[in-house]
């Protein structure tokens, strides 16, 4: 145990009083009260004050020329009187009531005070003392609560300094220093809290932030390195013959993508290696019949497979695409959800044990207690970013070691995958099926509603469908339902003479209603689906070649271009409409990017930018560690290059026996509390 994991109550001043009140702040130990940065700086510019304007709220910096002067009127009423001189410039400060300051005014010495200026008295209306303006233009402010004030704050991380800063170990290898230009460990620490000026803070956040995310890496690819030098998954010896037999009855040619990333999971299945693979392709690009080839691969090695998905409905579909794909006599598929019958899931549950049952197709109920497989080889999950490290967890858990597929349509910013999924491979289906034609996208206001209703008829009487989507409404799941209604409503009675059926579907109905609705709309039997958002994902229904979103600006980019990805997928023209009348900026922004870029790639970027990581990925369900300095967006250059150099020390054979990589060998062994749970 070093010092610095010790108790802060090792602190002069500080006793289980204020260690207990520090602790709701998480600051247990030293270490965490020297980690503990200020979430901003009190930027105490020089303003020369004959450039301040009359009435301007203001910091002025100067030295104390006359001593203070309280006057006492009235009842508990007072006016703290002083000079002070800038340059050459002498000028008034007065504070009303605060006769206790008049202690931090010392004549002769440096004062920075914030208040408002008076131009023509040359006086200042004092609101704020910010101290000598000696510990640097820039005053920290911590995040503080009731009982810990940033009076007691700072004082206390200055002593842990003075106390303990020797302890403060290099961490980072000096050939990685010296390439980068970071600061020593120790003073990049101090300058967090007290940095001279903006120039010196910058140097010190830098190296904080590599050092975060540099650690973050070296313990993520450690654990790749682990994953990959034990053979501790399962050799999946599939059928060659038939399998390359199964691609050339597939009713399509596969895409060089597709084959690639074939190739790259049937290799991880060969290998005795536990493959953690993820599959990213944007909407449309094929990634289901991918994992229909590799589940056939599985079967033909006398492995059982499992497709997860976040909805009944999608599971519902893949099931059926899956037994449209295979032969019913060679590979057995069963559907197994949270509303399957008690008894038909029994029996599953039987088949699934004997391993009469070669794949099965569900929702997260697939994982849970009483499921038990007989060999499972392979677990696919589609739309990963639905199922959360949670149910990761619980495949863990059970002990099982199948190799483990991912599949996501949302294509992953760069960064948030190598912070998130950095210990998987990677897989991108880059591109579509030949022959799809882009898919059109246009913003509309909602008065011209109508207006697209009538171009509609192009596309409806050309025999083609159209979806409309509405948003979920958050405060109340009634209002959904009503919402969509009354739209519902509204097209039954614009499209009566036509006698186009339309078909409503939302998260109040049952699940056999739902799957009825989604079937009537497959057979064509519906033209157009009224829908809440429980078509998101993965349906798919070719023929529907309009994609009409109501109130669009409640919706995420990411979700907006999974919704768009519900039409072109087909060899038609397809037409993505959002009518929406956007309040504020962002919203606008979503809107125009949508009709630019049908890159899905692009628009997470852009996702991410606008809104930041942890509202595209919601934290809890990412598995996104929660970094204390490093940001994924603005520090994403600093993250790349700390995944290079951690990469190149993983390179080197015992890297942890050279004298140089000491103080890193030291941290990483050491337990960690920060990045995993
Ligand atoms: P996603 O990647 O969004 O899950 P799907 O697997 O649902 O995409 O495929 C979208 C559509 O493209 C489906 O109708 C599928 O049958 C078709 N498809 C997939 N691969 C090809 C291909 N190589 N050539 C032509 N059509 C394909
Ligand atoms: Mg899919």
């Amino acid at each position: 145990m070093t010092d610095l994991s010790q108790s802060v109550q090792f602190l002069k001043g500080v006793g289980e009083a204020r260690a207990q009140n520090l602790a709701t702040l998480g600051i247990e130990t030293i270490e965490d009260l020297l980690g503990y940065y200020p979430f901003r700086y009190e930027d105490i510019q020089e303003r020369r004050i004959e450039e301040i304007d009359d009435q301007e709220k203001v910091t002025i910096k100067g030295v104390v020329v006359a001593p203070p002067v309280v006057t006492r009127f009235g009842y508990k009423k007072s006016l703290l009187k002083f000079r002070m001189m800038q340059d050459h410039a002498v000028f008034n400060v007065s504070f009303f009531n605060q006769p206790y300051l008049k202690d931090k005014v010392v004549l002769g010495e440096d004062l920075a005070v914030y208040g408002k200026w008076d131009a023509k008295k040359m006086a200042l209306t004092g609101m704020k003392i910010l101290g000598s303006g000696q510990q640097g233009d820039f005053a920290p402010i911590y995040h503080v609560s009731q009982k810990v004030k940033q009076k007691t704050l700072i004082p206390l991380i200055r002593q842990a300094f003075t106390d303990f800063g020797d302890q403060i170990n290099e961490n980072l290898p000096r050939s990685l220093r010296e390439k980068y230009r970071l600061m020593d460990r120790h003073d990049a620490m101090f300058a967090m809290h007290f940095p001279k000026n903006p120039a010196e803070h910058h140097q010190a956040k830098r190296r904080v932030v590599f050092e975060e995310f540099f650690l973050f890496q070296m313990k993520l690819q450690g654990l790749k390195q682990q994953e990959k030098s034990t053979a501790n998954g399962l050799a999946i010896q599939y059928d060659n013959t038939r399998l390359k037999q199964f691609i050339s009855k597939l009713p399509f040619q596969l895409t060089d993508a597709q084959k690639r990333v074939t190739n790259e999971i049937c290799r991880d299945l060969k290998s005795p290696q536990h493959m953690q693979r993820l599959l990213q392709g944007d909407v449309g690009s094929g990634k289901t019949v991918v994992a229909a080839i590799v589940l056939y691969a599985t079967v033909t090695a006398g492995f059982q497979g499992a497709l997860m998905v976040p909805t009944e409905i999608l599971a519902q579909q893949h099931m059926e695409s899956l037994n449209g794909l295979f032969d019913p006599l060679e590979v057995r598929v069963a559907l197994l959800t949270g509303s399957t019958p008690t008894k038909e899931r029994k029996s599953i549950l039987a088949e699934l044990a004997a391993g009469e049952i070669d794949i099965v197709v569900g929702t997260h109920a697939l994982i849970q207690e009483g499921v038990v497989f007989r060999n499972l080889g392979l677990v696919i999950t589609d739309e990963q970013h639905r199922f959360g490290v949670n149910q990761r967890r619980v495949l863990r858990e059970k002990g099982w070691r199948p190799d483990v597929l991912f599949m996501t349509a949302t294509p992953i910013p760069r960064t948030l995958a190598i912070t998130a999924y950095g210990e998987m491979d990677v897989s991108i289906i880059d591109e579509l099926p030949a022959g799809r034609i882009p898919i059109e996208t246009r913003w509309v206001r909602p008065g011209q509603l109508d207006s697209v209703l009538d171009w509609s008829f192009r596309e409806l009487s050309a025999g083609h469908q159209m979806y409309v989507i509405c948003p979920l409404i958050e405060e109340s799941e009634m209002l959904d339902v009503k919402n969509a209604t009354e739209i519902y409503e509204h097209l039954k009675a614009f499209y009566a003479k036509q006698e186009y059926q339309v078909g409503l579907l939302h998260g109040r109905m049952k699940n056999q209603e739902k799957e009825a609705i989604m079937e009537e709309f497959k057979d064509g039997k519906t033209k157009i689906l009224v829908s809440t958002t429980v078509i998101e994902v993965g349906v798919n229904v070719p023929n529907a070649t309009v994609m009409l979103i109501m109130d669009a600006d409640r919706f995420g980019l990411a979700q907006l271009h999974q919704l768009r990805g519900r039409v072109g997928r087909g060899a038609e023209a397809s037409y993505c409409i959002l009518v929406a009348d956007p309040k504020n900026e962002y919203g606008q922004e979503r809107m125009k990017i949508m009709t630019e870029t049908n890159n899905g790639f692009v628009l997470s970027e852009k996702d991410l930018e606008l809104r930041g990581p942890g509202e595209v990925f919601g934290f809890r369900q990412s598995g996104l560690p929660q970094f204390v300095a490093g940001d994924l967006v603005a520090d994403a250059t600093i993250l790349e290059v700390a995944r290079e150099e951690a990469a190149a020390i993983w390179q080197l054979p015992n890297w942890q026996v050279l004298p140089e990589y000491q103080g890193l060998a030291q941290v990483l062994a050491a337990p960690e509390k920060q990045f995993f749970d």
